[in-house]
């Protein structure tokens, strides 16, 4: 199986001029790019070989309507979107986004046929308890961000990203490719071993936190590993492009 890389652009770059050209040079195939929304509509004609995602999206069950200042996912459908983040660990620090609003947004995009790609992750003050305390914090994580939705049918990719890991540049502090194969390993067993509630359910596994080209091919070994949420680097599009060589070929 291919796997699948996600470039994460975050807040940049400053121009649509900037993200035409990046987008054009990144459309490959098994990739998903994640613009800043405001670019979503110019970029919909642009990227053909892989997908177009979004950052995030409102937690409401609607195409269109009164709805002042939301996006909801069956609307943005309509620009071509076909992934969401949800529940990044910036948004959840910056935003105040809660479990509780997560999991809504988790259930709407799937009910408007929109792929949620949920970020779990522990911080560094978890982490400095140990490993067994940092599972429990993400399958916790796990558990409430799906608390919606079990029983249902979808495909739902949860990125593993511990916190510490990211937007590190790559200088060394990226998680150790076993302990990030392992705890995506631990979020499955944890899924499949409730089957009844997510045997409809195509869990996909990847992981973010300083992905680059000099160790994207040891978390390669990592066999519970499905793909990379990649975000500096999706920047760097020469750096982003070898990424997906190495993973692809
Ligand atoms: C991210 O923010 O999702 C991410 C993985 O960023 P970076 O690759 O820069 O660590």
């Amino acid at each position: 199986m291919k796997h699948l890389v996600i470039a994460n652009w975050k807040m940049n770059p400053m121009s649509l001029k900037e993200a035409i050209s990046l987008a054009k040079e990144e459309d490959k195939k098994d990739v998903v790019i994640i613009p800043p929304t405001p670019y979503i509509p110019a970029l919909q004609t642009v990227v053909k070989k892989g997908s177009l995602g979004v950052q995030d999206v409102d937690p409401i069950n609607a195409v269109n309507g009164p709805y002042t200042s939301a996006l909801s996912p069956a609307f943005l459908k309509k620009f071509g979107v076909r992934y969401t983040i949800i529940g990044h660990s910036e948004a959840r620090a910056n935003l105040g986004e809660s479990d509780a609003i997560i999991a809504h947004k988790i259930k709407s995009a799937l009910d408007a046929g929109i792929i949620p790609i949920l970020c779990v992750g522990e911080t560094k003050e978890v982490r400095d308890m140990g490993y067994t305390k940092a599972r429990e914090f993400v399958l916790d994580q796990l558990e409430r961000g799906l608390d919606l939705i079990k029983g249902g049918v979808g495909k739902i990719i949860i990125a593993y990203e511990p916190v510490w890991a990211i937007s590190t540049n790559n200088e060394g502090v990226a998680d150790d490719s076993e302990g990030a194969g392992e705890m995506i390993q631990n979020i499955k067993a944890h899924l499949s071993s409730s089957m009844k509630l997510w045997a409809q359910y195509k869990i996909i596994g990847v992981y973010g936190g300083s992905v680059g080209v000099n160790n994207v091919g040891v978390f390669l070994k990592e066999r519970s590993i499905d793909g990379f949420l990649v975000g500096s680097a999706s920047l760097r599009s020469k750096e982003f492009l070898r990424i997906v060589e190495i993973v692809n070929g």
